[in-house]
């Protein structure tokens, strides 16, 4: 049995992970780095993806307004109250966080790893289609100075279902960036979510063995949520699709996390919507319940994170 099952939890948590690799309490920062989405700008679409929110799925990072500094300092003020001896990763989330020239690239990156000497990673969310070799070049030229993470979203592997949601890159694409990625010896986090429109669970069931064929390091699983001032909200709100029902997503994360590899980390398994901008489904809002109705499952059904991988 992995080290990493407890009487808890049946996967290979993060918060494990980061136990282990730095035995100190160690806290993501998001960061707002100012960036924009060729999807959001008009490059390959000016509506972005259907459920994003204005913010570019960054709800919880700093105000872009404010220097790294400053959004720096705010976080760890109030996390050193309770923690004062926490370690620190910078997660640049908001939009796509490599969509800017090279050299406005480094210069970010590098004042941001160097905010703080407890900060002890640096997390960048993207698009494959926003990695180009220089990029990688230089993001591996930086893993060597500070562990860095890629966080790609896919969502599903489903290309019907990618246009559907207007993605804007084929799912082959990701293929190609995760195996550059990887020879670059850059860990990467795939980000998927359960229960887009019309998906069925055998379509979720493909993603994440699409996954498992990607020689990466993490994944995130989100629950979909409908937030205000999105695609996903019209087409909700004039009942053009079903939402998955809590049953479903317990069933079908559960079952996800014991088809994955046992070596890759779990992230999350529930998505974290931000409470002004929600609409829809309300169970998503209770993270814990979801995250304890998922080892429930996985006790019930006798599950393990890699026992129904082939
Ligand atoms: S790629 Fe990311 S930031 Fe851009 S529209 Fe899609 S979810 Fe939003």
């Amino acid at each position: 049995m992995e080290d990493y099952i407890t009487s808890q939890h049946r996967y290979y948590t993060f918060n494990y992970y980061l136990q282990k690799k730095y035995n100190h309490k160690v806290f993501k920062v998001a960061l707002n780095g100012n960036f924009s989405c060729p999807n959001r700008d008009g490059t390959i679409s000016k509506n972005g993806c259907i459920f994003c929110s204005p913010s570019g799925s960054g709800d919880f990072a700093g105000n872009k307004n404010d220097s790294l500094e400053t959004q720096f300092k705010m976080v760890k003020d109030i996390i050193e109250l309770k923690w004062p001896n926490s370690y620190y990763i910078v997660y640049f989330q908001a939009n796509t966080n490599t969509y800017k020239p090279l050299n406005e690239l480094k210069e970010l990156f590098e004042k941001a790893i160097n905010l703080d000497p407890k900060i002890k990673a640096i997390s960048i969310a993207t698009r494959p289609d926003c990695l180009d070799d220089e990029k990688i070049e230089y993001l591996s030229e930086l893993n060597k100075k500070i562990p860095v993470m890629i966080e790609l979203g896919l969502q599903t592997s489903n290309d019907k279902t990618a246009l559907l949601i207007n993605r804007g890159y084929k799912t082959e694409l990701i293929k190609d960036i995760c195996f550059k990625l990887n020879k670059a010896n850059i860990e990467t986090i795939i980000h998927i979510i359960n229960g887009l429109p019309f998906e069925t669970k055998d379509d979720m069931y493909n993603t994440l063995n699409f996954v498992n064929s990607l020689n990466i390091q993490g994944i995130k699983i989100h629950s979909l949520f409908v937030l205000k001032n999105t695609e996903l909200a019209r087409m909700y709100n004039n009942h053009e699709f079903d939402m998955q029902s809590f049953e479903d997503y317990i069933e079908v994360t559960s079952n996800q996390i014991a088809m994955l590899k046992k070596d890759i980390v779990v992230h999350r398994i529930s998505g974290d919507p931000p409470k002004e901008l929600f609409i829809a489904p309300t169970w998503s809002l209770k993270k814990f319940v979801v995250m304890n109705e998922i080892d429930k499952y996985m006790k019930k059904h006798n599950l393990y994170q890699g026992s129904l991988y082939n």
